[in-house]
């Protein structure tokens, strides 16, 4: 059993540590910000034993060198995060990395960046997605190409509907006008509503499910919003449509 402790980092990055109820084996999904880790785990009295990056970006690996300092904790990630931070494991699509007793299966989800991994554990229906998918939104197609990206939203978009989804921003406000901007279908005027009245109200809109997110997100809809294209093609054209978006 796993609990997940979210909290507000940086500008707009959320922080993750998550915990293994059984053990208390503590993992901090990538490190925004060690300074405020490192005080979120001394208030919660808990000991970080791990750090899982998602991808190598300053904003999910910077902290790593100075929480190691700190704690102790191994560091595990895909590749790509050594250009920035040592790791004491690297991360493949396929692997799987124990959390105490929690399971957490590795998977590719490149795009945002190329070697971008997520983390899910299967039996807490939790995935930790970084920045490839986004409540209404996905991250910007800053390393790899539509078919990897559209692979690795399709790869997510394939988890159980009721999959607690982490992403590591809080932008749905901003993608939920882009949403409102290309669909008009009820579930994403309805959704939109909720995020700008939860926003208002400073509340978090993360986590999100993957149930919510194939209802109302224009990048998983992309099929169906151009429906003229091939699907990596018609992500394509969305995610387009989205970098030159002014809302
Ligand atoms: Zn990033
Ligand atoms: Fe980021």
């Amino acid at each position: 059993m796993l609990t997940v402790h979210r909290f507000s980092c940086l500008s707009d990055n959320y922080g993750f540590l998550a915990r293994d109820e059984a053990t208390g084996a503590t993992a901090a999904i990538d490190t925004p910000d060690a300074e405020a880790i490192l005080k979120e785990l001394d208030r919660l009295g808990w000991t970080l034993t791990l750090i899982l990056n998602t991808h190598w970006h300053p904003d999910h690996a910077g902290g790593n060198a100075a929480l190691q300092a700190a704690t102790g904790a191994k560091a595990y990630g895909p590749a790509e995060v050594q250009k920035l931070a040592v790791l004491d494991r690297v991360l493949v699509g396929g692997d799987t990395v124990m959390l105490g007793e929690t399971t957490l299966e590795v998977m590719e989800t490149g795009g945002h960046t190329l070697g971008h991994i997520s983390y899910w554990d299967q039996a807490d229906n939790i995935v930790f997605v970084g920045d490839t998918l986004f409540a209404l939104g996905c991250g910007r197609m800053f390393e790899g190409d539509p078919d990897q990206f559209w692979t690795s939203l399709s790869r997510l978009a394939a988890l159980p509907d009721e999959t607690a989804v982490y992403c590591a921003h809080e932008y749905t406000a901003a993608n939920a006008r882009f949403a409102l901007s290309v669909d008009d279908a009820p579930a994403v005027v309805i959704r939109a509503r909720e995020v700008f009245e939860a926003r208002e109200r400073g509340e978090p809109t993360v986590p999100t499910s993957i149930g919510a997110e194939k209802a109302a997100n224009p990048f998983l809809r992309a099929p169906l919003l151009a429906p003229e294209l091939e699907p990596a093609q018609a992500f394509a054209k969305i995610r387009a449509a989205k970098d030159v978006f002014k809302g």
